[in-house]
């Protein structure tokens, strides 16, 4: 028996900002880094870039960093 699927309408701005732009993976927007790029005003054939990234991404690229409360928490401080 096949169930009824309905066309979800609010499902129709789900947009590629649910995935990581490097892994491809769908993740939750919630869950994603938002990487806002600005050139410097020497390379102006450059525009200004957002893409939305996993945790993973954004670690792997060194970009990942605690905040100074989860550090005192851990003992790093
Ligand atoms: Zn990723």
């Amino acid at each position: 028996m096949k169930s009824v699927e309905r066309e979800n309408d609010g499902d129709s701005d789900r947009t590629r900002e649910r995935e990581c732009y490097r892994c491809d993976r769908d993740v939750a927007p919630a869950l994603l880094f938002r990487i806002d790029v600005a050139p410097p005003d020497a390379l102006a054939d450059y525009a200004h870039s957002v893409r939305f990234c996993c945790q993973d991404c954004v670690a792997a690229m060194g970009m990942l960093e605690f905040t100074e409360e989860w550090k005192e928490q851990a003992g790093l401080v």
